[in-house]
């Protein structure tokens, strides 16, 4: 696919940014016979790899530890947390990221690609400043991600963003989580297993904005559960400093002291000092990418994959968007995904998975049969731990009996969710589901056992407020088969 006058540029393709959907990019576009070059100035693997979801899944892990030492004392073991060392967890991390890092940049050498440890800029639509030197490609593609928003307040320099909070020198006793989002609701629970006292600051009645409301709903009991003292509908308005300490004002109600504050309210689009405007690169009013359904700017040779477009950030979506692209301008293969249904995870404690639409979206479109069920997994039926709620919700449209979404909180459920996500990407009716034979004893047989309906979505309404949740057996439903 490469004309012939590419040769009059250095390289074929050239991508700024080494994350997941840059890497994955410049290596398939590599692979397909292609001279590729990427820029990256910070480091190999992105966000996602070095202070996003790698990491923090590993912190993630050591927080449930806490929890899980604690539950097998009731399974006969004399068990005892004892003290965490947060400096042994952080240095583990950090060997695990570098041997990652290394396995991007072998992956980019295996491929052919010429990787550069330096900053790109544009100077014209096909050439940019890498490092001070002049490169020309005939098409690049923009991969830069973003970055995480700071609190725009008096004060607000004083709290962290998620890019800091993996090298934090020692554990806080005290965190004030600002935000209600992915990053606030995980480090929120993160903070809460590894034994701080941990305040979550919202400027919603519920956190997840956009999840499902009965899972919102959930979630917010589970966040209290752990310990997490939530505030809802509250706005933060200065950040002071005394000593060590952070004071943290509100519009309303008393202030609060803590050891850190974390600011975990979104994230930005990086595009500035790009030299955008050299290439005539248009952005939105959020500094995100234009791009077409084939990622095509409106300059025809640039392209943005990933978080800089600003449009279902997540990491498979990144990689996914790198693949095809680089396959469609290289091979002429046309890759098929199903980003109308992409799944995803909040690594919270326990975790959410969600897949499809909410019931406010279903309800939307036609009447939809709601099928719930709440239980104490069998874990916790011995723990103790019977806070510990397993909530699952099936959505289906009552007139085709296709499901239509899938969600849940509970142990396990992104693992689950992956698995759905399959049957659902595959048109799976709520009869599909019914004849499939469970595995026992497991929560997730819970899926296929789901008989009575609990209730009909019509027209746009507030759910939550409405919910009657079944809870037919209120300990280990979902093991002993009894549930549903
Ligand atoms: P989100 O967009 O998920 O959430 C931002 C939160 O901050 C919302 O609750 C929002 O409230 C609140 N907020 C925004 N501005 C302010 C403000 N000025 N003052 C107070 N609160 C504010 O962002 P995150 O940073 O949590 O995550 C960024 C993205 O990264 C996610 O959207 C997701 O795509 C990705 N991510 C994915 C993860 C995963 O897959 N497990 C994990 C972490 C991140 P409101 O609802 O009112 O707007």
């Amino acid at each position: 696919m490469t004309t012939s006058h590419a040769r009059s540029y250095d390289f074929d393709l050239f991508v700024i940014g080494g994350g997941s959907a840059g890497v994955r990019c410049a290596r398939i576009a590599a692979g397909h016979g292609a001279r590729v070059g990427v820029a990256e100035e910070r480091f190999w693997g992105g966000t996602c790899v070095n202070i996003g979801c790698v990491p923090k899944k590993l912190m993630v892990m050591a927080a449930d530890y806490r929890g899980m030492i604690e539950d097998s004392r009731g399974f006969g073991w004399d068990a005892h947390t004892g003290a965490h060392d947060w400096p042994k967890l952080i240095a583990a991390k950090d060997a695990e990221i570098a041997r990652l890092n290394t396995i991007y940049v072998n992956l980019l050498d295996s491929a052919g690609a010429t990787a550069f440890e330096a900053r790109a800029t544009f100077l014209d639509a096909h050439t940019l400043d890498v490092g001070g030197k002049r490169v020309t490609a005939e098409r690049i593609v923009v991969a830069t991600g973003g970055h995480p928003s700071r609190l725009d307040i008096p004060g607000g320099e004083h709290a962290i963003i998620s890019d800091q909070v993996f090298y934090l020198p020692e554990m806080p006793r005290r965190v004030v989580m600002v935000g209600g989002g992915y990053v606030a609701v995980e480090f929120a629970c993160m903070f809460a297993g590894l034994g701080a006292e941990v305040d979550l600051v919202m400027r919603q009645d519920l956190p997840l904005r956009g999840f499902d409301e009965d899972l919102r709903t959930e979630l917010a009991e589970a966040l209290a559960a752990n310990g997490i003292r939530i505030h809802r509908t509250r706005a933060v308005l200065r950040i002071e400093t005394d000593g060590a300490e952070k004071i943290v004002h509100f519009k309303d109600g008393a202030p609060i002291t803590t050891d850190l504050v974390f600011s975990a309210i979104g994230r930005t689009p990086l595009t500035e000092s790009l030299g955008l405007e050299a290439a005539g690169v248009v952005t939105d009013g959020f500094g995100a990418i234009r791009v077409d359904i084939g990622n095509a700017t409106n300059v025809p040779t640039i392209f943005a994959i990933g978080d800089v477009t600003n449009r279902i950030n997540l990491t498979p979506v990144a990689t996914a968007e790198g693949h095809t692209l680089a396959d469609r301008l290289f091979a002429d293969v046309a890759r098929d995904w199903a980003l109308d249904r992409v799944a995803s995870a909040v690594f919270s404690s326990p975790p959410i998975a969600t897949v499809g639409l909410t019931e406010a979206e279903a309800a939307a479109r036609g009447p939809a049969d709601v099928y719930c069920i709440r239980f104490t997994p069998m874990r916790h039926v011995l723990s103790g731990r019977r806070s510990r709620k397993t909530f699952m919700k099936l959505i289906v449209d009552q007139r085709s009996q296709r499901v239509l979404g899938a969600h849940m909180i509970g142990e396990d459920a992104p693992e689950m969710m992956q698995g759905i996500s399959i049957a659902l990407n595959c048109g799976a009716t709520k009869h599909d589901f019914d004849r499939t034979v469970g595995i026992h004893p497991t929560s997730a047989e819970e899926w296929v056992t789901l008989r009575t309906r609990t209730r009909v979505a019509e027209g746009p309404r507030s759910p939550a407020a409405e919910t009657q949740l079944v809870d037919p057996v209120e300990i280990g439903a979902a093991e002993m088969g009894v549930g549903g």
